[in-house]
């Protein structure tokens, strides 16, 4: 049972190292093409688990399901308008030394997130 369960778990982080940020649902389909034997409600257990224990994020970006993505370093995200793709960005952490600390909502403020829109390449040359 242990060792089946380390084997899922193998299964579904590969696969979110395969597909770009993932919704739980396209985790599951890809899963399923190549093991039909693990079940959608073991994909979403799993991944809820990788993301308590960090060894995967959990992205809330806007209008969308949450999304997963093995990359746990603090990193931003594009956002496509057209597809829905998103894309790691790259630019340089924004600074929030002192930044929470000016929040002035009553808040102990401990986090924040960035997202881009845009059009993807893509979508661009389409
Ligand atoms: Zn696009
Ligand atoms: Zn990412």
């Amino acid at each position: 049972m242990q060792e089946r369960q380390t084997k899922q778990k193998t299964i579904i982080y590969d696969a979110l190292k395969a597909l770009n940020h993932p919704t739980a649902t396209e985790v599951y389909g890809y899963v399923h093409e190549l093991h039909p034997s693990v079940s959608r409600a073991t994909v979403f257990r799993v991944l809820g688990g990788f993301a308590e224990k960090g060894s995967a994020q959990e992205l809330r970006l806007s209008g969308n399901e949450v999304r997963y993505d093995y990359n746990v370093m603090p990193h931003y995200h594009a956002h496509c308008r057209e597809c829905g793709k998103v894309t790691d960005v790259e630019v340089a952490g924004i600074p929030t030394d002192g930044l929470f600390a000016t929040a002035n909502c009553g808040f102990k403020i401990d986090g924040y997130s960035v997202e881009f829109f845009g059009v993807c390449k893509e979508c661009q040359n389409s």
